[in-house]
């Protein structure tokens, strides 16, 4: 089998060692072989960005918009084809491995735009004959690090912006889906971008990404994973006072006010828990019923939880795909046993199934009667699994939906203007979502939450500048 190497200074590298992916919704396909770069490839990822940095931050903004655009164009080209490979690699639905194919595209686009875009500030000083230049530059040589859950957008959304304010980029994504990473890469070779401007470097965590972290010749670092990983990487990048940017776990809350549309209650809470299997860092994970439409709400969930299809990535008629590998699956599987044997509560659902295929299928599982200081209410999961917490009354539901560790994004089902406007100045989030689901956010506005979600400046949209740029305060006296 050919080996998919890391992609080092416009050259594929494959190495010594490498690792088979397979399918998580049939595990006797294999996706590909794939390099498991050493520290001293990633030595020469990193030489190769800082020597094409001073010539790529020079190019003229017209350049660099072209080559994104020109990435944009080639993933819609290829949408349907790398859509299959995300499907096949992480087990999305087909469905929803397109629409994040789609919306990697956008962002190239976006951020093409945002090339042109860049502009810095002039002003009078305070000095006569004197003014003040405030100019933005690329923070030079950015280190990147993804999770396996978005295996294309994520890496768009980092690397789009990095490239497009004019930096170089060093990135290595989660080993789970090196494929999609590696499509990435060679459209990003086949478009013209000059040598060692873009490297990836595919491989171990506990090794390429601790090397990415600590690197002395990677000027930023920026993360999405775990939060145990998040502060390893924060520790060792501003040891040496890197720029970092973390955005990890959510366990967000849902809540289902007594005035809400149930439809749209039910409609969020189900998207929002369960879709993507529940691996989204947005999934709704704790759902937060007012007393006066619990029963009636959680007899609705179950009807339609009744009515979704659990299988494989790739059949049409899939609403849910397997989790991701077993390591999930045994996690998701421990959460709803401790779930289980909590006194009060009630799990519907939760179950392991087999398919025509060597699998990772799990039922979605809702947890009836859960607390919001249950384990599994205060921990984050990431499966298809949901706790309905009930309350009293409104000003009950936003203490619990607060009460967390987390701060990324938080929803609510309701009919008064003033209960959705209060609430998104109360709640203690990055992201509020008002008759939406919690997951699905648009590319061109800022993403990312607080407490221990997130750390650093938010990313996407304009907004993207405060990380992948810094600032310079220049005084003439012409
Ligand atoms: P993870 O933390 O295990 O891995 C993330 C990345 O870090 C991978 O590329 C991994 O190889 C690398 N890594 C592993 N050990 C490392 C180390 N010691 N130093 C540096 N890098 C290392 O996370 P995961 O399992 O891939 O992803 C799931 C997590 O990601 C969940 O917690 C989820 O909430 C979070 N997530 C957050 C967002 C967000 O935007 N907030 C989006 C998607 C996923």
């Amino acid at each position: 089998m050919r080996i998919n190497g890391s992609y080092v200074n416009g050259f594929w590298v494959e190495g010594n060692e490498h690792r088979d992916n397979v399918s998580p919704s049939d595990t006797n396909d294999i996706i590909g072989s794939f390099a498991r770069a050493s520290t001293a490839v990633l030595d020469d990822a990193v030489a190769a960005a800082r020597s094409a940095l001073p010539a790529w931050s020079m190019t003229s903004p017209q350049t660099r918009a072209n080559l994104l655009e020109a990435v944009a164009a080639a993933i819609m080209t290829d949408a349907e084809k790398l859509g299959q490979l995300l499907a096949r690699e992480e087990g999305k639905t087909l469905r929803e491995a397109i629409g994040e194919v789609t919306r990697a595209a956008q962002i190239f686009r976006f951020f093409s735009g945002e090339a042109l875009r860049m502009r810095g500030e002039r002003q009078p000083s305070t000095r006569e004959g004197v003014y003040v230049n405030i100019h933005r530059e690329p923070v030079g040589v950015v280190g990147i690090i993804t999770p396996w859950n978005f295996p294309i957008a994520i890496p768009a959304w980092k690397s789009a912006p990095a490239l497009a304010y004019g930096n170089t980029v060093v990135m290595k994504p989660a080993e789970l889906v090196s494929a999609s990473a590696h499509a990435l890469a060679e459209i990003i070779d086949r478009v013209g971008f000059p040598p060692g401007v873009f490297n990836l470097v595919t491989g171990a965590g506990s090794v390429l990404g601790e090397a990415i972290s600590s690197h002395s010749g990677i000027d930023a670092v920026t993360f999405t994973g775990s939060g145990t990983v998040g502060k390893q990487v924060a520790m060792s990048a501003t040891a040496r006072l890197a720029k970092v940017q973390l955005e990890m776990g959510g366990k967000n809350p849902l809540i289902v006010a007594a005035d809400a549309d149930l439809d749209i209650a039910v409609d969020c809470a189900i998207q929002g828990a369960f879709f993507s299997t529940g691996q989204r860092c947005t999934a709704s994970s704790r759902l937060i019923i007012e007393d006066a439409v619990h029963d009636d709400f959680v007899e609705r969930m179950l009807t339609r939880m009744a009515t979704l299809r659990v299988g494989d990535a790739l059949d049409a008629d899939t609403d849910i795909g397997p989790v991701v590998d077993q390591r999930q699956l045994d996690t998701d599987l421990r959460y709803i046993g401790i779930a289980r044997s909590t006194a009060g509560s009630v799990v519907h659902g939760g179950e392991r199934v087999e398919r025509k295929t060597p699998g990772f299928y799990l039922t979605p599982a809702l947890i009836v009667g859960a607390r919001n200081n249950d384990q599994v209410s205060r921990e984050e999961v990431f499966g298809p699994v949901a706790s309905v917490i009930k309350v009293s009354n409104y000003d009950e539901a936003v203490d619990v939906a607060n009460d967390t560790p987390f701060g990324l994004v938080a929803g609510i089902c309701t009919t008064s203007l003033a209960q959705a406007e209060d609430y998104q100045r109360r709640s203690d989030t990055g992201m509020v979502m008002v008759n939406l689901p919690t997951a699905g956010v648009d590319p061109h506005v800022p993403f990312g939450g607080r407490k221990s979600s997130s750390y650093g400046p938010h990313e996407q949209g304009t907004h993207a500048q405060e990380f992948f740029t810094q600032g310079k305060t220049a005084y003439v006296r012409p």
